[in-house]
């Protein structure tokens, strides 16, 4: 149980003589959507433990009812009447360090959400509920020889003094309870006299951080990396903040470079956190880092409460100078950090989906810009906000790696045009050139990896009679076929059905044609085309829990699995060198309507997974099946010319007023009845137009566009509609948001309303 406290939360109306003129003044955020800042007092004994970070109750409001808050500052001050104590402390653990709050603060401001949840937030809750630790008893006696002389004591009693008399250091509980034969009431009587005292404590289960046998690797640094190292080297030095962006091919070898920058700073006494986007990635990249350093710490989501809680103590007392993780791992409460690197800084999972919606790497950015450190940004094909950063902003300096290690080719990528295939072939979702090229492979004992961007079995079930696709009940979506499970599912709101025969409407009935090929129509077709090779899928369906990455990584790593097939969770990062061949099927933007970054995200997602093949000494081939072979996104893809691919579409993003040349933020209402968010967005809209309006020349830049349905226009049973605020500055854009606050203008009742900033996806 943890400790409690609670006090009278009464306050006497006015200062008697005698009375304490100074107080602890402890400033609190509410968990909840308020805004402000609440300040409470707490009894000098308990100021030990009210620290900023952790949860608290306070009374609230003219009844004071209580709630819980988060601690944001604990100071000294005049005492008044009017403050109130704190009426419980929640949780005795996760505090957070000033630098911590500070960018809280930020992150609440920047990302419009209150600073009570933001806070929350960044302490996983397995660290705030102390999982992993265990409450440890220790018996002492006080009662000094004499007075021990004099009483009259049970035989039991007896035994347990001994015992105690014979230790000089508190002894644990159940070690008393057994050498002394005795109860825990026996004991109970004598600390209730006051002769024996029992503290407790918590303390660790059990902890093992990540380690592995060290290694130092064979080769010596390239020339290119060498000079990028020097150069982020440079930055560790000055101590300052400095953005370096290492752009680098695939198997460039960026990550050695982050390991001996890390090595640097962990060499001079500071930390080092490494942020990776996926899951995936830490099995392969955490074994490579753990090679190299003593003890590493790893966050992710497959980690138990108690692994997790145990790692952030271990990492909290610098203990840990290598942290690497995904999202949370930002947070990661290292004492004295010395470098941040953002492994993949495009990913769009480094955005987190619910409220704070913060991009981790912008996070990271802010974290080292608060702290006077260098960062660093790595990626094969870099988001055009870091790619133009670089261009126009002094503190961000670009370190190329141009070519793959040891003079190995890129490998030749060649599209496989699917628009011109004859009749029968369109049956199937593997062309011939792919079926072959997978033939080869195979025969040379080789691997290959196969990427296909939709899971489940078929992307589309379409009744020809009265010419309707089956929906989710609740979105306009498409169901989802998925054969193995047997079920048809809803990809945005997980609604299941079984699997449909004949057309749903009553008077049509009409047998269902299915089609769209997903990962498990794919592994169908590969069964039959190979039916003695071992194919492994690696989709949200199979890789439902950590430990299956590893068993994926194990068995391609040994050579157990001939054909990876997987959707785009398998696209980056990982290292096998005897992969030959890379298969893409359905590379378009399909997926991607009404996005603006839909070009950027295939230009990436094709270089990425091309990156997968030739890695060692083996050459590499891609094969790219396309219904739309003159994408300049795919054509670039063909020379890995990511240069040209951003110049132009950097030109078409200033042309139409588009990040990164502007901020974006996207409000979302959603709601059941639609005329009313109809009304209600085209309100919040004209509240805008005229908050921009009244700001005159501080806003002249900002556009509103919408409101209109979003692309996904309903989800779970309700409407959506978006409203899009493009400003020219992150500056201009906050002061539209925090006037429209200040004047109420999101409030309503009827609808939920959504604000993200810098969103990464519209759907
Ligand atoms: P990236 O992160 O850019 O894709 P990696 O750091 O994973 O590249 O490097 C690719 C492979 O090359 C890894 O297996 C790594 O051990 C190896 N490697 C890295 N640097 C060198 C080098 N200078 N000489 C030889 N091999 C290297
Ligand atoms: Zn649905």
């Amino acid at each position: 149980m943890p400790r409690r406290k609670t006090v009278d939360h009464t306050a006497p109306l006015w200062v008697e003589a005698g009375e304490p003129t100074e107080a602890v003044l402890v400033s609190v955020a509410p968990v909840a959507p308020i805004d402000k800042l609440y300040t409470y007092t707490v009894e000098e004994d308990a100021e030990d433990r009210v620290l900023p970070g952790r949860r608290v109750m306070v009374p609230f409001g003219r009844k004071g009812r209580l709630a819980p808050a988060i601690v944001v500052s604990v100071t000294r001050g005049p005492w008044n009447s009017t403050l109130k104590p704190i009426a419980e402390i929640l949780e005795e653990a996760g505090s957070l360090s000033d630098h911590l709050i500070d960018l809280g603060k930020w992150i609440s401001d920047y990302y419009y959400c209150p600073l009570g949840r933001t806070l929350a937030a960044m302490v996983p809750e397995a660290v705030r509920k102390k999982r992993g630790f265990k409450t440890v008893r220790h018996a002492r006696l006080l009662a000094d020889a004499e007075t021990i002389a004099n009483a009259r004591l049970g035989q039991k009693q007896k035994q347990v003094i001994a015992v105690l008399q014979e230790n000089e250091s508190p002894i644990e509980v159940g070690t008393l309870l057994e050498k002394a034969d005795a109860s825990r009431a026996t004991l109970r009587g004598l600390i209730d006299k006051r002769w024996v005292e029992e503290t407790q404590s918590r303390e660790a289960v059990s902890y093992e951080p990540v380690q592995a046998a060290k290694l130092t690797p064979a080769y010596s640094i390239n020339d290119a990396q060498q000079k990028s190292l020097n150069r982020i080297e440079s930055g560790i030095a000055e101590a300052a903040f400095k953005a370096f962006l290492l752009y680098g091919v695939s198997g460039s070898g960026k990550t050695e470079v982050y390991i001996r920058a890390m090595q640097r700073v962990v060499d001079s006494g500071q930390q080092a956190i490494m942020l990776v986007p996926e899951i995936a990635l830490t099995a392969q990249l955490m074994k490579r880092v753990a090679e190299r350093f003593d003890r590493v710490a790893v966050i992710h989501s497959g980690l138990t409460g108690a692994q997790r809680s145990l790692a952030w103590e271990d990492i909290r007392q610098g203990k840990t100078p290598v942290v690497i993780g995904t999202r949370s791992a930002i947070f990661a409460p290292c004492p004295d950090v010395g470098l941040i690197v953002v492994d993949e800084e495009q990913e769009p999972s480094y955005k987190n989906l619910q409220s704070p919606r913060f991009h981790v790497r912008d996070v990271a950015i802010m974290r080292a810009q608060k702290l006077g450190i260098p960062i660093v940004l790595g990626s094969a094909t870099p988001s055009l906000e870091t790619w133009n950063n670089c261009l126009h902003r002094k503190a961000y300096e670009r370190l190329d790696l141009p070519t793959r290690v040891m003079d190995r080719s890129m490998p030749a990528v060649k599209l496989v045009d699917m628009t011109h295939r004859s009749a029968p072939d369109k049956t199937v979702t593997i062309s011939q050139p792919l079926q072959s090229a997978l033939a080869e492979t195979l025969e040379r004992k080789q691997q290959a990896v196969v990427l296909i961007n939709r899971r489940g079995f078929a992307s589309w079930l379409f009744c020809p009679s009265c010419k309707s696709r089956i929906e989710c009940r609740r979105c306009n979506a498409g169901m989802i076929l998925h054969r193995l499970r047997k079920i048809v599912l809803c990809h945005h709101c997980h609604e299941q059905a079984p699997i449909p025969h004949r057309c749903p409407q009553m008077s049509c009935g009409g047998r269902l044609l299915t089609g769209g090929g997903g990962a498990e129509r794919v592994e169908d077709e590969l069964k039959q085309m190979f039916p003695t090779v071992r194919i492994m899928r690696a989709d949200s369906d199979t890789m439902t829990h950590a430990s299956k990455y590893t068993e994926l990584v194990k068995s391609m790593e040994q050579g157990e699995v001939d054909i990876l097939l997987g959707t785009q969770m398998i696209a980056k990062g990982l290292d096998f060198p005897s992969v030959a061949l890379v298969g893409v099927i359905g590379a378009d933007l399909a997926g991607a309507a009404g996005d603006f970054r839909a070009s950027e995200r295939l230009f990436q997602l094709v270089t990425q997974v091309a990156g997968r093949a030739g890695r060692a000494e083996i050459e590499g081939r891609v094969l790219v099946q396309t219904l739309s072979p003159n994408l300049p996104a795919l054509r670039c893809s063909l020379t890995h010319d990511y240069c040209s691919f951003v110049e132009s579409e950097l030109a078409f993003r200033r042309e139409q007023y588009l990040p990164p040349f502007t901020r974006m933020a996207r409000i979302v209402i959603s709601g059941k009845r639609e005329s009313e968010l109809v009304t209600d967005g085209n309100a919040i809209a004209d509240r805008i137009r005229s908050v921009v309006e009244e700001l005159g020349s501080e806003a002249s830049n900002v556009r509103v566009l919408g409101p209109h349905p979003c692309v996904l226009e309903r989800l779970r049973g309700s409407y959506r509609f978006e409203l899009l605020l493009v400003a020219q500055s992150a500056t201009e854009l906050n002061k539209v948001l925090a006037a429209v606050r200040a004047s109420g203008g999101f409030k309503s009742k009827s609808r939920s309303l959504m604000i993200d900033v810098d969103p990464v996806s519209l759907s």
